[in-house]
């Protein structure tokens, strides 16, 4: 009998499910609740989560959840259709004015989402026949961005400055325009680009430097204003894209720029004119975020030496960032290593191939700064005594 369209499709899927499953590449959502402090319950039990990115938990923040749900009462639940079609609310400008004080920029531009900026800010700036740099560890839309530029791309290997120059002197002239794009925090290795010497660098080569601090915003820097800002002044960025989805709380995306590009961004970018804009109570929770990191700069260190103290722990070096990573190397052996963490009550999820490297599947530990010291020094315990001695032996 002839296979129908719609089993033929069926097949296809099923077959791919099975070959990821042999692979343990396979994911699955499950449901679990997430609550103040880190918390999260998963099949009714209590979890501490461990791998979160509300660095200050300002999801559950008293005041950030009253601005949201005021917004709510006052404007409704959603924005109507793209800001450009039926209006741009006041509560967007608050929130692109707060953004740009924070990262000293000249303007900026929010999106739906990080993963839609830059989607929409890279094809604004780049097309064929320009050339765009990027880090091998850059962040899944950053690539993604950058393919649909249709731009020429070449990879740099990882915080390798020389490559970057290499492959400037060997490409360069080539091009009309230059991007030169990497994460300021990388997500999942939680280590910190050189960005000043990036800017330094693309200066030379009449190149633009674009830096997704996605996870910097917030709790790196000088006073958590991201990864320009961990140097004794200000690093020459002027592209500054980042995402009001983790340490802010909230969710959304920006780029924070000069007049002019946020004004052509706004003008080009198909992700902010074809997509409807952030709902009310979003805009309204991340501006009540931005105020509260701004009044409580302390608090924006927390996450770091919370992850500090892990390190410590372990006798590993001190982390750059609220992101540890412990490399295992094969993915099962990672899921079962974030298993057994789950079953003494720790939620650690394990990050697999596609999302990391080939071989270099890894429990990636957050830290938030409402963690439990006694909680931190438990977990370093477990890691110590049945992960690290299983990996030496593998
Ligand atoms: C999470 C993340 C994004 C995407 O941001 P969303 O707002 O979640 O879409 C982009 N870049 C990096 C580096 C990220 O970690």
């Amino acid at each position: 009998m002839v296979k129908t369209a719609a089993q033929t499709l069926d097949d296809f899927a099923q077959a791919k499910l099975e070959a990821l499953e042999a692979q343990a590449l396979r994911r699955r959502l499950i449901e679990t609740d997430r609550r103040e402090g880190a918390i999260a319950f998963r099949d009714g039990r209590r979890l501490v989560s461990f791998c979160c990115n509300d660095y200050l938990n300002l999801s559950q923040n008293e005041e950030v959840k009253r601005a949201a749900i005021e917004a709510t009462g006052k404007y409704g639940v959603g924005s109507g259709a793209s800001r450009l079609v039926s209006g741009n609310h006041p509560l967007f400008r608050t929130l692109e004015t707060r953004l740009a004080d924070l990262k000293q920029a000249e303007d900026c531009v929010v999106f739906g989402s990080g993963y839609m900026a830059n989607m929409g800010i890279v094809p604004t700036l780049m097309r064929e026949g320009d050339l765009i740099l990027a880090d091998e560890l850059s962040h899944a839309c950053l690539l993604s961005g950058s393919k649909l530029s249709g731009a020429r791309i070449e990879i740099f290997r990882h915080n390798d400055m020389a490559h970057l120059r290499a492959l400037l002197d060997a490409h360069r002239n080539a091009a009309q325009h230059c991007l030169v794009v990497t994460d300021g925090i990388f997500s999942m290795d939680g280590d910190a680009a050189p960005v000043e010497e990036m800017a330094e660098i693309a200066a030379q080569h009449n190149a633009w430097l674009m830096t997704d601090d996605a996870h910097g915003i917030g709790v790196v820097g000088h006073e958590g204003r991201g990864s320009s800002f961990m140097g004794a002044t200000k690093a020459a960025v002027p592209l500054q894209m980042g995402t009001l989805s983790k340490a802010v709380g909230a969710y959304g995306g920006y780029l924070c720029a000069s007049k002019a590009v946020c004004d052509l961004v706004r003008t080009r970018a198909r992700t902010l004119i074809y997509s409807t804009g952030l709902p009310p109570a979003t805009a309204a929770a991340a501006i009540a975020a931005l105020d509260f990191m701004r009044t409580n700069p302390d608090y924006c260190r927390r996450p770091v030496e919370k992850a500090k103290a892990f390190t410590r722990a372990l006798g590993l070096p001190d982390p750059e960032s609220p992101i540890v990573p412990l490399i295992l190397g094969d993915a099962e052996v990672t899921l079962a290593a974030s298993a057994m963490l789950e079953k003494e009550g720790y939620l650690v999820t394990g990050i697999r191939p596609p999302t990391v490297p080939a071989g270099t599947a890894r429990l990636r530990f957050t830290f938030t700064a409402e963690h439990d010291d006694a909680d931190i020094a438990r977990l370093a315990t477990l890691v110590r005594e049945r992960i690290l001695p299983r990996r030496a032996a593998e």
